[in-house]
């Protein structure tokens, strides 16, 4: 997998928020306040790699997900999010 930055995909509040699957919630329970997790829960990003809007968390979760730094993801740009974490 690589680590190079492909893309940069800028975050922006979603105007209907996407749904996010319970498997990707439980992960990231472990590692992010719940206050912050509802905050980024309205979040979305325009994934190259599916070429749709995604959830900023799926995102989050991705295999090509590197960092988020100022509102803007670093994409690996190799595998995208699974497409059963696609559901809403
Ligand atoms: S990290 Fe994953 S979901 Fe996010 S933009 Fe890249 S491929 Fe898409």
């Amino acid at each position: 997998m690589s680590t190079e930055t492909k893309f940069k995909v800028k975050v922006y509040p979603a105007v209907k928020p996407k749904r996010v699957p319970r498997v990707v919630s439980e992960v990231l329970k472990g590692g992010a306040s719940p206050k912050a997790i509802s905050r980024m829960k309205k979040e979305s990003v325009d994934c190259p790699v599916v070429e749709k809007e995604v959830a900023f968390l799926v995102c989050f979760a991705c295999p090509s997900f590197l960092r988020r730094v100022s509102g803007v993801v670093d994409c690996a740009g190799g595998n995208g999010p699974p497409s059963e974490w696609l559901i809403g």
